[in-house]
């Protein structure tokens, strides 16, 4: 058992007891038996929730579009042109999914991302124990009208179980063909409560009270739309009624992480820190139908996260970051924090964006070995210390 003393969850000093990888108490006293770990402040977080991601495409450079686009398909086209005659591009697709899969975990992790929903087929390597964070695994998706065509759409959307998401790209766009889609999806049944609607740029007003009438969701992946297409959707009321999670979106168009994407959110927006922290957190779970995350509460899963005392998460770098623990299993985060935790496992320090750090061993050692890297991730050839 793990018991963290003076953590700030949601502005209370409290005590947060982790026992089998889940919240055993908050606010019940530690006991005589049990490790304890003084945050001394620091404000304790829900793992952050990334509701869109494509986990096998974040080691690509992010490609600067030729122009900007009226709807997704000219940029669909523009890709698939550029992947055939640009040398970098070729390359970078060439590298083994197992390290593009671990990259996109890495990526998400060092931002304090414990929960991913990829948008692609669930590869082995995501459901593996030792992959970084865990991605959502019950989950219906459909790439895009454009991709799938209404007949497989349709299939997909039927297929999906109602108490799983359903999640689909659309509105992606700024043109009428790209609003349209929203009622050519509703005209074909795919409206309802557990549809999540990636980007929606399109969406005007009258649009997106229609997705609010039928209690359906919105995944907004602000840096990538002002990327393509110089535009995002207004998400005010929307988020006001808790419909709206954020996501990274890959680094082909998004920001280069979560909380990059979070400033990129606060910039664009009136809305106050707390109310962005929750779009990464207890909104993006809610409508992700993950119910033992985005809250530190009893019974929660150990995916946690260690900020600074009184850092709002939307100023927050990921070299800022303390701790991120997966299952109670801590991760990374600053060495001071290494020694203090759980013993029967292994460290050892790296470097990122330069601020020395600790990973957790064998994750450190499986970067190590691979080709590419994360930028700004450098792995010390230090050997791994016991805690
Ligand atoms: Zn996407």
């Amino acid at each position: 058992m793990l018991t963290l003393i003076n953590a700030d969850v949601g502005g209370d000093r409290t005590v947060v007891r982790i026992g089998a990888s889940r919240v055993a108490s908050v606010g019940e006293p530690p006991q005589a038996d049990e490790r304890v770990l003084d945050l001394a402040g620091d404000r304790l977080l829900p793992g952050l929730i990334n509701a869109h991601d494509h986990l096998q495409l974040n080691h690509l450079p992010r490609l600067e579009p030729a122009r900007r686009y009226r709807n997704v398909r000219e940029w669909i086209a523009e890709v698939d042109r550029r992947r055939r005659v640009e040398g970098a591009l070729k390359a970078a697709v060439a590298v083994p999914l197992a390290e593009r899969l671990l990259l996109g975990g890495v990526k998400n992790l060092l931002s304090g991302v414990t929960t991913v929903a990829h948008h692609d087929p669930l590869y082995a390597g995501l459901c593996e124990i030792q992959y970084p964070v865990r991605v959502v695994r019950r989950y219906g998706w459909a790439h895009s009208l454009y991709v799938e065509g209404e007949a497989k759409t349709i299939e997909s959307r039927e297929r999906t179980p109602a108490d799983w998401p359903w999640i689909i790209h659309a509105a992606e766009g700024v043109d009428e063909e790209a609003r349209e889609e929203l009622w050519r999806l509703d005209r074909l049944g795919c409206l309802t409560p557990n549809t999540l609607i990636v980007h929606g740029v399109a969406l005007g007003a009258v649009e997106r009270h229609r997705l609010s009438a039928a209690s359906a969701g919105l995944i907004w992946c602000p840096s990538s739309n002002l990327h393509l297409f110089g535009a995002t959707v207004d998400v005010a009321e929307l988020t006001s009624e808790g419909r709206v999670a954020i996501g990274t979106d890959s680094r082909l168009t998004g920001s280069r992480d979560l909380l990059d994407e979070l400033r990129t959110a606060a910039r664009l927006t009136a809305m106050s820190s707390a109310a962005l922290e929750c779009m990464v957190t207890r909104d993006a779970a809610r409508l992700l139908r993950l119910a033992d995350r985005g809250i530190v509460a009893p019974g929660a899963r150990a995916d946690m996260l260690v900020l600074p005392a009184g850092m709002p998460l939307d100023r927050v770098r990921r070299s800022d970051i303390r701790l991120v623990m997966v299952g109670g299993i801590p991760l990374y985060g600053d060495v001071d924090f290494a020694a203090a935790l759980v013993s029967g496992w292994r460290w050892v320090e790296v470097r990122v964006d330069g601020r020395l750090k600790f990973m957790e061993a064998s994750l450190a050692e499986r970067l190590s070995r691979l080709a590419a890297s994360e930028p700004g991730l450098e792995l010390a050839a230090t050997v791994g210390r016991a805690a």
